[in-house]
């Protein structure tokens, strides 16, 4: 049982003035495996004072501390991967495997990206008769979402300790765990006080409270489009500098000279990583009409053969769902697309073969789905793929960026260039051209209601940074 039940400000660990804690349950087994206290306003106020007074002495800080901080965090979660990938697993349902690569090694690598950046980034430049100078933008408060629960805290975290920033960090109330290890790695690392500072709460209560906050300077939030929009509502009164992560619903295009085999192996893999529950995930599968047979047929067989279970168990490829209301929310999406006529290939209502308790859905394939149905238009954020035709490149497009949504995309062809020429029409952030593999210097983010602001390598760094013109 992991029980924390104080909140580390000014590098410190002193107890929550809220009242309770929140039960964090393992979804595997719906056994409670921690708990972590419920931070209050005045927590909050504590932690802000600590970081605004922290900020004067961290914004001048040398930067090979800063280096040498950051290098340090990245081989403390290199030794104590196995515990924070066990911890990961335990509360979101990770897959053990996938959760040592992604949700452990991606924050190691990308602690360690933001060291080696430091070694040559340029802090001024002379334009025409300015010095142009770029300088830590303040007092962060980042809040962040239980999926990708440490990967998605690294992501603000390491770019605003190469900045100079100081922070306070609420994570989700479902995944809060690998957040008070990173606590405790950066206090034994000697980040100075008031540097970093973690509260766990309500994201309704102290979250909104965190972006009104007048002594935080900027906003770092990854989650719902609805909680982005109460962030940014919150946080307008004070002019503070706002980034939004927010959710999904990416499109998977496959050219008309593209390899079906191809495309249908890979699609599932895009999909269901991390059981579904990936914001950046290639939901919507859009395929040349004459591929249509071949491809389904693969890809229903690859679905139905997907392993689905325990996640400790190192041959899984699917857990469960992080909650017991992800279940039901995946759920009633399966039966609104049963209802609205898409074509089941694969999967279903219900429970997977073998499995008796715990948050899981069957993974699930929808064919002939039309764009008007709610499984193509909503991020699902389960293990759901929906697959559509079309009949010329014209319409591929259109059917792409037929989202309320712009974080990712992929585009299979046997011409790199032409699906390039596909890839740079499509309204997203990302795009992923033949299988191209995620790469961790490269600017993450979204357009459209999908959010605001890029995390991740050089410009993840600039988004920290405020920029000062001196004439001379
Ligand atoms: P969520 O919006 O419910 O919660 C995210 C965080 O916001 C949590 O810490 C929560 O406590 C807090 N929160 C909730 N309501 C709030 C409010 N009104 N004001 C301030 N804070 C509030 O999202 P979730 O269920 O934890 O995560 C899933 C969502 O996150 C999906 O939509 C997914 O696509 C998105 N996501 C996006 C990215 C990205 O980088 N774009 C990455 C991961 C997840």
């Amino acid at each position: 049982m992991h029980v924390r039940d104080q909140l580390y400000i000014d590098g410190k660990w002193i107890d929550a003035t809220g009242k309770g804690s929140i039960d964090v349950i393992n979804p595997a087994t719906e056994e409670i495996i921690g708990k972590v206290p419920i931070g209050s306003s005045e927590d909050v106020d504590k932690a802000v004072a600590a970081a605004k007074s922290a900020f004067e002495m961290w914004s001048k800080s040398d930067i090979n501390h800063r280096i040498e901080v950051l290098n340090a965090l990245s081989n403390a979660f290199k030794e104590r991967g196995e515990e924070l990938a066990q911890t990961i697993t335990a509360e979101v349902g990770t897959p053990i495997g996938y959760s040592r690569v992604a949700m452990v090694g991606t924050p190691r690598v990308v602690s360690r990206s933001y060291a080696k950046i430091l070694e040559d980034f340029s802090w001024e430049e002379v334009v025409r008769n300015s010095l142009i100078c770029k300088e830590p933008v303040g007092v962060c408060a980042f809040i962040t979402p239980w999926n990708f629960p440490l990967h998605q805290i690294i992501g603000k975290v390491a770019p605003a300790i190469a900045a100079g920033c100081t922070m306070i960090l609420k994570p989700s109330k479902e995944a809060p765990l690998s957040a008070f290890i990173l606590a405790d790695i950066l206090d034994d690392i000697g980040l100075p006080s008031g540097v970093f500072n973690l509260v766990s709460g309500h994201g309704s209560e102290i979250g909104n409270y965190m972006s009104s906050h007048p002594d935080v300077d900027m906003v770092s939030f990854t989650g719902s489009t609805g909680a982005g929009v109460s962030v940014s509502q919150s946080a307008a009164p004070t002019i503070k500098r706002v980034t939004l992560e927010l959710g999904g619903k990416s499109a998977n295009v496959a050219l008309d000279d593209a390899d079906p085999i191809l495309v249908a192996k890979k699609a599932i893999g895009a999909c269901h990583q991390n059981s579904g529950q990936t914001c950046s995930a290639l939901t919507r599968l859009i395929i040349p009409e004459e591929m249509s047979e071949q491809i389904c047929e693969i890809i229903a067989a690859k679905n139905n053969s997907y392993l689905v279970g325990n996640p400790l168990d190192e041959n899984t490829r699917c857990g469960p769902m992080v909650s017991s209301r992800q279940q039901s929310s995946v759920t009633e999406y399966i039966q609104s697309g049963i209802n609205e006529g898409a074509t089941l290939i694969s999967g279903g209502l219900g429970m997977p073969d073998g499995v008796a308790k715990g948050f899981y859905v069957k993974p699930t394939i929808f064919a002939n789905v039309t764009s008007e149905m709610k499984i193509w238009k909503e991020e699902i954020f389960g293990p759901v793929l929906v697959i559509t035709t079309y009949k010329n490149e014209s319409e591929a497009l259109s059917l792409a960026n037929d989202s309320i949504y712009g974080l990712s995309g992929g585009v299979w062809s046997a011409s790199n260039e032409r699906a390039i020429e596909f890839a740079k029409k499509m309204r997203t952030g990302q795009v992923s051209i033949n299988g191209g593999a995620f790469n961790v210097s490269a600017p993450f983010g979204g357009y459209k209601l999908s959010g605001n602001g890029r995390e991740l390598g050089t410009h993840g760094l600039d988004e920290f940074l405020e920029i000062k013109s001196i004439q001379m």
